[in-house]
């Protein structure tokens, strides 16, 4: 949540910061700012709303400038305007702050810098970050000494960086709880929440920790601990392309990100699916296995889509590896003092490896001795650095708030997992490998129902006036309703639930009338029968039908009003397809009500706020 760059160089930061701050929109896009020195005096311009406005507001000839920080918003303590906006001054209007995250003590620091005369413009939690550090520039401090003295202050979590009138030979970067990285160039150096901001100029990284902090100049760069020692950082090469990061021809990143997933489910299963064999093998797992092998139970800890991915990997664990299984989500299962075991595994599940609560819980699983495991998707994200082991899932950055290609991709890996645990416990070669050809054909399935698009976006023009939809399914497809109705309010502002399907009896059906849709995932299975009696009980009741049914099945048409058909898989590996239809149905439903679908109201992506 909020981007954060910065630049200090040779260069003219403006229109480098404006570009970073257009590539870290989706972080955070209520309102954004720029914030530099110019002929020896620090500029603030801001603006409520996109980065668009933003650059509007600029005249980048009025200004040169070789050192800025620009902050995209997404407001925790006070609404979106201009003026809670960041970056945020001093009072002497000399230094300039930008924060990500929350200062938990805020009050009362504010309360504390007003009874010694400091006054507050705004009324967000992170400006008190800025008087503190004046307070203590104004006892005789360096800028250094000054954000380090603030910031033992402060409690709650951090991604700062602070520029100086009066040392206006560099940035200075703190870290905790919140993704910063330095990027390393030729004679200029930059700071950045995420890589996106700052590809297009450099590929040599230093990711910092929570605690250090970092004084950036153009030519060098100097990290400490908060109790002042150097530490030497390691610079990561990334491989990451700016192609990578664009929408390629797309009206959305979300839609790129959808029809990306024959492409991407195949990268999360590349080297790593033995189908001679009938097993799989994780790198990422190879230090940990015997004591996986060996764990009492498996703990699945994920917050949103990425839960709803942990909520099949108990299905698929369960089944097939017959470890028993839990899934929790992360807030809660921080904030409950859960009985952890030595001998659980808990696998922590984020697309961007930095939201904060999972990340808070692994720490806390950490700390009483399980086996703390990352299913992360960005590389050198935190939830991957911390952990003891783990898969990426290598799905390729996704930038659509609404997660699509990692949701498929982390149902991968779980499968992967699953298989191979399955395998090393006991299962059959034979019947390991129909499960590794069964994954292998799901990127071609994936494909062949990526070309019913017209024909659901069809669909989404007949119900896109509903107010209100139920999403029902069973089994392996359960999680599935729940992530298909997420998709729906995430992007579309329509209400809709998710239930097992016979759980509807026992209240949704009161609902039910011809004014409601439900959406039946109901593929040929074993609970295929059961799903038809509950279909019945909806139509009785003349609620509108959509099914999400197998290629082979044409009894399901006539009782129903829409079908979507997709290819046969085996049950386990069923929402990997069942879902793509549902990603699309939500997209072209939103799309046709005139929404942002990449950057739906009051989201953003990389949760980094509890
Ligand atoms: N808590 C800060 C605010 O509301 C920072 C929010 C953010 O991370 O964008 O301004």
């Amino acid at each position: 949540m909020c981007g954060i760059i910065g630049y200090i160089g040779e260069k003219n930061c403006i229109p480098i910061i404006i570009n970073g701050l257009k590539r870290l929109e989706y972080r955070g896009y209520d309102s954004a700012g720029l914030g530099f020195i110019h002929n020896g005096n620090a500029h603030v311009i801001k603006s409520k709303g996109k980065v668009s406005i933003l650059e509007e507001k600029i005249n980048s000839n009025q200004y040169f400038s070789s050192l800025g920080i620009g902050h995209t918003r997404w407001a925790t303590h006070g609404i979106p305007n201009e003026t809670n906006a960041h970056p945020h001054f001093n009072e002497s209007k000399n230094l300039l702050i930008i924060h990500n995250g929350i200062i938990e003590n805020y009050q009362t620091i504010k309360t504390s810098l007003s009874n010694i005369g400091y006054k507050f413009y705004t009324e967000t939690d992170s400006e008190v970050i800025a008087h503190l550090i004046d307070s203590f520039i104004h006892k005789g401090n360096t800028l250094l000494k000054s954000v380090r003295l603030a910031l033992s202050e402060v409690e709650g979590t951090y991604g700062l960086a602070v520029i100086y009138n009066g040392e206006a030979d560099k940035i200075i970067a703190a870290r905790k709880g919140s993704p910063l990285v330095i990027g390393v160039g030729d004679g200029e150096n930059f700071i950045a929440s995420d890589v996106s901001a700052i590809l297009a100029h450099t590929k040599q990284v230093v990711y910092l920790e929570d605690g250090e902090i970092v004084e950036v100049y153009k030519d060098k760069f100097v990290t400490r601990t908060t109790s002042d020692e150097e530490i030497q950082k390691e610079i990561h090469e990334i491989s990451l392309s700016l192609d990578e990061i664009d929408k390629g021809g797309y009206s959305h990143f979300m839609l790129k990100e959808i029809m990306e997933q024959p492409e991407s489910v195949r990268n999360s299963m590349r080297g790593r699916l033995l189908i001679p064999e009938g097993s799989a093998k994780l790198g990422g797992l190879d230090n940990v296995i015997e004591r996986l092998l060996n764990c009492k139970r498996i703990i699945i800890s994920a917050c949103g889509t990425s839960w709803h991915a942990g909520l099949v990997g108990e299905y698929m664990i369960e089944k097939y590896a017959q470890i028993p299984t839990e899934v929790e989500y992360a807030s809660e299962f921080r904030y409950r003092n859960p009985i952890i075991h030595p001998d659980d595994a808990i696998f922590f599940i984020s697309q961007s490896g930095e939201t904060a609560d999972t990340l808070a819980a692994m720490k806390e699983a950490k700390n009483k001795g399980a086996l703390a495991l990352g299913i992360c998707n960005v590389v050198g994200s935190s939830i991957a650095r911390e952990s003891l082991g783990g898969v990426y899932i290598h799905a390729g950055p996704e930038i659509g708030v609404a997660s699509t290609k990692a949701f498929t991709s982390q149902l991968v890996v779980l499968a992967l997992i699953a298989l191979l645990l399955s395998r090393k416990l006991g299962m059959k070669a034979e019947e390991g490998k129909c499960i590794a050809e069964h994954m292998d054909q799901l990127p071609d399935k994936i494909a062949q129902i990526l070309k019913l698009n017209s024909e659901i976006e069809f669909i989404a023009s007949e119900f896109q006036d509903a107010k209100n939809f139920l999403y029902l399914g069973r089994g392996f497809n359960f999680p599935v309703a729940l992530e298909g109705a997420l998709k729906l309010k995430e992007i579309s502002y329509i209400h809709a639930e998710g239930y097992p399907a016979a759980e509807m009896k026992h209240g949704p059906i009161a609902l039910i009338d011809e004014n409601m849709p439900a959406i039946f995932i109901a593929p040929k299975d074993s609970t295929y029968d059961k799903i038809i009696s509950n279909i019945q009980e909806v139509k009785a009741r003349k609620g509108r039908i959509i099914a999400i049914a197998s290629e082979s099945d044409s009894e399901i048409d006539h009782l129903v009003d829409y079908t979507i058909k997709i290819p046969d898989t085996i049950s386990m590996l069923m929402p990997i397809l069942t879902v793509i239809p549902l990603q699309l149905l939500a997209y072209h439903i939103a799309v046709k009500k005139g929404l942002n679908v990449d950057q739906p109201r009051n989201l953003a992506k990389s949760v980094t706020v509890e």
